[in-house]
């Protein structure tokens, strides 16, 4: 039997493709292009071009896509036929090198933040070499980047590869100061992906599910995650089978999907794949989530990938685990055995310490939307304010440093099971702190804030950036000092003082936290309209400028696009709660107080007791009155909203006056469901969404 494996890659125009099918000549060439960034020849893209439609075409491919990510956070595709007339009119399959390289779709309709004004609808896209081409659907995709016509990049993958030289650049001035051999450094992502699956026949009664991918109502059914027996539990045979052919079809994509299990709420699991350069792995985590979306489809299901579906239950997020590592095959965040005497590593670590604690703002912008502002700081779910977690071994090891003082290894510490049976296991050199939203976690650092529907371009983005910065300013020093092993621990003792106080291990979720990052100076930007703005704070145009990631008016367009879509995104909830009370709620409830008063008018006729159905009429009559004034309530700030034409003022009426009162008609809703009987409700629970797979 062919083994399932044998077919991992086969949907992509990869290295061994390419190499079996291209010329040595041409096949040497690309490579360099793609190790070195240079330009591509015009002949050299016209073999590839062939080579790649011949082999698309044997795979029964008839169309080619440039495939983009523009800044709606998802990918973009307009596909073209490779058929075309030959000069005596029959058909002819071409595919030039142009036609790889460049592509002019019309970028009016993406957002742009003011980048590109209609009449200057003109946008390009370039092919990146360094993300193979695959075949997905029926046609050939090439990941490109795309850029206005004055060159600004009005994607999410441009930044991203360019913070990737940055770091490369700077860390080989570290690595080659301290005596170390590299010739190229990538930094690695593997998201770990959350997501939800509803039955899909559910998900098509709630207008909440169909146009806000969560829902806005719902009150808490009498069973949620208190049992705590979703997590890692048995996965059903129809859940199974959906999780088959999701991971055959990545395979197949060249995505290598690993781990797969259910988390902690009802309904909920996770997809990690292995890690790759934060460049392929931001395309294969695109790829993931459609795919999943797709063939959730096909198994009668809807995969949902908002940050908070359900209210009071835990939300999605995505772990982007990063790290750096050399082409020699090193992890440069690797302790080793003895991480006191590893050089190396405690540099690269400080480097994060001191980024991540200059630039914690950024990280809590790049994570920032309406969705993620439901999930932050709720059940299980990072709180906003950044901090890092090291585990007890290596903030002695700090300690040690920064006091010159000296440290002794607790010498690989191993666990006792109890049972002579097992194996004895040695303990990692960092506790698990699940409460953290940035903690190192053996060899890698795990980002937890970003959500399950963002892109994970914008937090590699900032992380290569402010990393590859104070890279930078440790190479200036290294490179200066004639002694670099004092120079180094010089400049260890320095930042370790410096930036400790970004170093929490204590429950980040407590109240204690909030006071104490406050005392420590670190910024506390709860909701996406406290936090965006510092994406244009001098300090932060100057960082992205100096290195060339983001121009000033690129990162203004930024921006205002993430402001305007938090604005649209609240109101697109708004309305859909609005018409969800008058189109469905209302004439529920109300039919539903019909029959009552018709049994309690019947029962007086009859001189029985209809103390109960007057009760609950009574009941039910307050709370209607009530929803139906705070659905007025809630119009007249969604007018407001609209009436406003500053992006940051909306923002603010949203989060300030509009949110507050959606919560407000959805408390009154939530409490009429719970009264009014099953048959009259207009729309599938909680109860049943979660606990029908
Ligand atoms: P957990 O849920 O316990 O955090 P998982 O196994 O679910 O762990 O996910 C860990 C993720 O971290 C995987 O995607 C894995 O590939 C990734 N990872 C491991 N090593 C590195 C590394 N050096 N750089 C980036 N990501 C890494
Ligand atoms: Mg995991």
């Amino acid at each position: 039997m062919e083994s399932i494996f044998e077919r991992f890659g086969e949907l992509v125009f990869s290295d061994t493709v390419m190499k079996s099918r291209l010329p040595d000549e041409t096949y040497r060439t690309l490579k360099d292009t793609i190790r070195l960034g240079k330009p591509l020849s015009p002949d050299v893209a016209g073999v590839v071009a062939r080579a790649m439609k011949d082999w698309a075409m044997e795979k029964g491919v008839t169309h080619f896509t440039h495939w983009f990510q523009p800044l709606t956070g998802i990918t973009a595709e307009k596909h073209e036929a490779f058929i075309g007339p030959a000069k005596d009119g029959t058909p002819i399959a071409a595919f030039s090198g142009h036609e790889l390289t460049m592509g002019e779709p019309d970028a009016s309709s993406f957002p742009s933040g003011g980048l590109r004004a209609t009449f200057e609808a003109r946008g390009y896209t370039a092919w990146d070499p360094t993300s193979y081409a695959f075949i997905k659907d029926g046609t050939l995709c090439i990941p490109t980047v795309f850029f206005s016509y004055s060159g600004e990049a009005l994607d999410k993958k441009t930044p991203l590869l360019r913070s990737m030289e940055l770091l490369n650049r700077e860390a080989l001035r570290v690595l080659a100061a301290i005596g170390e051999e590299a010739s190229h450094v990538t930094p690695t992502a593997g998201a770990e992906q959350e997501y939800f699956l509803v039955k899909r026949s559910l998900y098509e009664q709630r207008r909440d599910l169909v146009f806000c991918s969560r829902t806005l109502f719902g009150a808490k059914p009498p069973k949620g995650q208190e049992m705590e027996d979703h997590y890692f539990g048995a996965i059903s045979a129809g859940v199974a089978d959906f999780m088959r052919e999701l991971n055959a079809e990545l395979w197949k994509l060249g995505v290598y999907a690993k781990t797969e299990h259910k988390e902690v709420a009802p309904g909920q699991y996770e997809l990690a794949p292995v890690f790759a350069g934060t460049n392929t792995a931001t395309d294969h985590n695109q790829l993931t989530m459609e795919i999943m979306r797709n063939t959730a489809h096909r198994h009668g299901y809807e995969c949902l990938l908002h940050e908070k579906p359900f209210m009071r239950l835990n939300g999605s997020g995505k772990h982007n685990n990063w790290s750096l590592a050399t082409d020699k095959g090193t992890n440069l965040l690797e302790p080793g055995e003895s991480p006191r005497d590893n050089l190396r590593f405690l540099v690269f670590l400080c480097a994060v310490l001191k980024a991540v604690d200059e630039y914690h703002d950024l990280l809590r912008v790049c994570v920032a939307s309406a969705g993620n502002d439901c999930r932050l700081g709720g059940q299980e779910a990072p709180p906003a304010i950044v901090s890092v977690f090291l585990g007890d071994e290596l903030m002695e090891i700090l300690k040690a440093i920064e006091q010159e003082g000296s440290y002794r290894s607790n010498g690989g510490r191993t666990i006792e099971s109890g049972a002579t049976v097992l194996p004895r296991l040695s303990a990692h050199n960092t506790d698990r702190n699940r409460t953290s939203p940035f903690a190192f976690t053996g060899n890698k650092f795990e980002f937890r804030m970003v959500g399950s529907s963002q892109s994970i371009a914008d937090a590699n983005t900032v992380l290569n950036t402010i990393v590859g910065q104070a890279l930078s300013e440790f190479a200036d020093e290294l490179e200066r000092a004639d002694d670099k092993k004092e120079a180094a621990s010089r400049l260890l003792r320095r930042e370790i003082a410096k930036h400790k106080r970004i170093l929490y291990d204590g429950n980040c979720y407590s109240d204690e936290w909030k006071k104490e990052a406050a005392a420590r100076g670190l910024s506390i930007l709860p909701t996406t309209v406290e936090a965006l703005p510092c994406l244009i704070h001098k300090k932060n145009v100057e960082l992205f400028t100096r290195h060339g990631i983001y121009s000033e008016r690129e990162l203004h367009s930024r921006y205002e696009i993430q402001l305007e879509n938090y604005v649209k995104v609240v109101s697109i909830e708004a309305k859909t709660m609005l018409e969800m009370t008058h189109r469905d709620i209302l004439p529920g409830v109300i039919a539903y107080q019909t029959e009552l008063s018709g049994a309690a008018s019947k029962k007086a006729l009859l001189f029985v007791s209809n103390a109960t159905e007057t009760a609950l009429l009574k009941r039910m009559s307050t709370l209607t009155d009530a929803l139906y004034q705070s659905a007025d309530v809630l119009d007249k700030e969604l007018d407001a909203v609209k009436a406003e034409s500053d992006a940051l003022k909306a923002g603010i009426l949203c989060k300030e006056r509009m949110i507050p009162a959606m919560a407000e008609l959805r408390e009154l809703a939530d409490k009429l469901e719970v009264v009014t009987s099953r048959k009259h409700w207009p729309f599938p629970t909680y109860e049943e969404l979660l606990y029908s797979l």
